[in-house]
C-alpha cells in the first residue's frame, strides 16, 4: 500500500539543546532541556496559515520527552516540505539548532532553511558565514518578513525586497536586507493557535511541571529597561531587532486568549510575558479587572520589572488568581545599594531594588498568601566576595524565617547567568569591569553541546574584575543548593477562600 505524503509549505522546529535523548528519568524532569516555544512562533505560524500556506509546529525536545526513540529525519521522511523556520531565540539551543539544520537538508537538500529569534538575529552574519546549510536568518520581529520570504520563495522571485532577512544569493554571496519592519499594533496577530503545534495538547499539560509555567500569554513588545545582562532590553531590542518603543496588545485581546486556552486546554496558569512598573500598573489593574469580571478560575505568574509594587497591587492579584500555581517574581540579582547604584550610573537609572521595598515585598506576600520569588545572582558586575556573602546572610535569614511554614510563601533562588547577546555587558563589557568568553557562535554552540543540561543556566561566559567563570558557578550552585528548601514551602497546596 502507497501513503500519500502529507504537504507543508511551511514547518517550524523549536530545536533541542542537544540531539540525543537522555534515558534517564529523572531528565524527564529537568527545566535545562527547554520545552518551552518563544511567543511568536505561534503568531508567525498563525500568520502564514491565515495567507493560505501549509504550516506545521515540531517541537523537538517535546518530542525527545514525550518519545526517547522519536527521530526527526523518520519524521522528515513522511512529510513534504519546502521551507523549515528554526528558532534560535535563546542561546543555549545553539548547538541544537544547528544539528536540526543538517538533518532537515539531509532528508530534503532542495528546502530552505531559515532562521529566527533574537540569538540568531545577533549571529546572523556568522550563521550564513559558517554554515552554508542556512539559506537566511530573520532578524528581529519575524511574522510580516517570513510571510514575505515564503511569498517571493513560492513565486521564485529576488529576495532584496524581504524585510530583516539576511541571507545568500544565487551567486553564494551574503546578502543583508535593513531592518524596516517591526510590529506597531500586536492585536492583529493571533498568539494561540496551538494546534498548529504536534502534540500541542502535551505541550500544554507538561510545561508547568518540566517548566515551572504552563503558558506564556503575549502581552507586548519591548522593554523600557537595561538591565546589564538582559538580551531584552531596550536597547538591545533597539540594536537587535529596530525596535524603538513598548508596545501593548489590548487587554480584550489577552482575555480572548486566556479564554481560547482554556476553553480547549487543561492549563492550571497563565504567565504573563511583560512585567510590571510603574507606567505599566494601570494597564495590569485593567486586565486583572477584567479576568475578575470573567471569573476565570487560573493561577497567574507576574513579575516585577521595577519597583514599587504597591499594597494595592498584591490586593488585587490576590483577588485575581488562586493561590496554588501563582506567583510574583522580582529579579534584583543583587541586595547591595553600592552594587545597584553603579549598575544604575552605567546603563540604567532605575534599577534600583531598595532593601526595604524588598522586606515589603515579603511582608505583603505573607499578608496575601502569594508565592514571592526573589531571585539573585553570584557574579553580578561588581559584587565581591563580601557582597555575595551579604546576600547569602539574608537569604539563609528568609529561610530560618519562611522557610519551614507553609503559610509562609516566600522563596529566594540564586541563578548562575549568561550574558546575553546584544546585551549592554555583552555589547560594552569593559565599562562593567567584565571579560567576556566564548564569544563566537562557533565557541558558544561548543559551550553549550559540552555542558550538561541541568535545572539552572549552567554556562557562565565571562568573568568579573573580583571572580572567575569557574567560581561563579561553585558559588551560585552553593548558594542555589543551600536555599532550596524554601521551594518546598512556598505552600502553594493550600487551599484558600480567594474572593473575600
Ligand atoms: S531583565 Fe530587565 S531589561 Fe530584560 S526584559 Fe526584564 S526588565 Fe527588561
Amino acid at each position: 500500500m502507497v501513503f500519500a505524503l502529507r504537504n507543508y509549505d511551511v514547518i517550524l522546529i523549536h530545536p533541542p539543546r542537544l540531539l540525543e535523548s537522555n534515558k534517564d528519568k529523572n531528565s524527564k524532569f529537568i527545566r535545562g532541556s527547554y520545552i518551552f516555544i518563544p511567543m511568536g512562533v505561534f503568531a508567525i505560524a498563525d500568520y502564514l496559515e491565515k495567507e493560505g500556506f501549509g504550516v506545521k509546529i515540531i517541537n523537538f525536545p517535546l518530542e525527545q520527552y514525550l518519545n526517547h526513540e522519536w527521530s526527526l529525519t523518520g519524521f522528515l521522511k513522511n512529510i513534504n516540505f519546502k521551507i523549515c523556520g528554526i528558532d534560535l531565540h535563546w542561546l543555549h539551543n545553539a548547538h541544537g539548532a544547528i544539528e536540526v539544520v543538517k538533518i532537515v537538508k539531509e532528508v530534503n537538500p532542495n528546502s530552505k532553511v531559515i532562521f529566527g529569534g533574537y540569538s540568531a538575529s545577533y549571529y546572523h552574519d556568522q550563521l550564513l558565514k559558517y554554515y552554508k546549510e542556512i539559506d537566511g536568518v530573520i532578524r528581529g520581529e519575524g511574522e510580516v518578513p517570513l510571510l514575505r520570504y515564503a511569498q517571493m520563495i513560492q513565486k521564485n522571485q529576488r529576495l532584496d525586497s524581504v524585510p530583516n532577512l539576511s541571507y545568500r544569493n544565487s551567486s553564494k554571496q551574503i546578502k543583508i536586507n535593513p531592518i524596516t519592519y517591526t510590529a506597531k499594533n500586536l492585536d492583529d496577530l493571533v498568539f494561540t493557535n496551538v494546534s498548529l503545534l504536534k502534540n500541542a495538547e502535551q505541550y500544554l499539560n507538561h510545561s508547568r511541571r518540566l517548566m515551572g509555567i504552563a503558558y506564556n500569554l503575549s502581552i507586548g513588545r519591548g522593554c523600557p529597561f537595561n538591565c546589564p545582562f538582559c538580551g531584552g532590553g531596550q536597547r538591545a531590542q533597539q540594536y537587535l531587532t529596530g525596535r524603538n518603543n513598548v508596545i501593548f496588545r489590548s487587554p480584550e485581546k489577552v482575555i480572548e486568549d486566556m479564554s481560547i486556552i482554556l476553553d480547549n486546554y487543561k492549563v492550571p496558569s497563565f504567565f504573563f510575558g511583560h512585567g510590571t512598573y510603574s507606567a505599566s500598573l494601570k494597564y495590569w489593574k485593567n486586565l486583572f479587572a477584567l479576568i475578575q469580571k470573567e471569573k476565570f478560575d487560573i493561577g497567574g505568574d507576574l513579575e516585577i520589572w521595577r519597583l514599587p509594587f504597591p499594597k494595592e497591587m498584591w490586593r488585587i492579584f490576590h483577588k485575581t488568581f488562586h493561590r496554588k500555581y501563582s506567583s510574583i517574581s522580582v529579579s534584583p540579582r543583587t541586595l547591595s545599594p553600592k552594587v545597584q547604584d553603579r549598575i544604575a550610573k552605567i546603563c540604567d537609572p532605575t534599577f534600583k531594588f531598595p532593601i526595604n521595598q524588598i522586606n515589603d515585598l515579603i511582608k505583603n506576600a505573607n499578608l496575601y498568601q502569594r508565592t514571592l520569588r526573589i531571585w539573585l545572582t553570584a557574579g553580578y558586575p561588581f559584587q565581591t566576595r563580601s557582597d555575595i556573602l551579604k546576600d547569602f546572610i539574608y537569604a539563609m535569614k528568609c529561610l530560618f524565617k519562611y522557610g519551614k511554614s507553609n503559610f509562609k510563601p516566600i522563596s529566594i533562588y540564586n541563578e548562575p547567568f549568561y550574558i546575553f547577546p546584544g546585551s549592554p555587558a555583552h555589547r560594552f563589557p569593559d565599562k562593567f569591569g567584565i571579560t567576556l568568553k566564548d564569544n563566537s557562535f562557533l565557541q558558544v554552540a561548543e559551550a553549550f553541546k559540552n555542558s550538561k543540561i541541568s535545572f539552572l543556566y549552567n554556562v557562565v561566559n565571562y568573568d568579573t574584575e573580583h571572580l572567575s567563570g569557574t567560581s561563579i558557578r561553585s558559588m551560585n550552585k552553593l548558594f542555589f543548593l543551600s536555599t532550596f528548601l524554601m521551594f518546598f514551602t512556598i505552600g502553594s497546596n493550600i487551599s484558600e477562600v480567594r474572593n473575600e
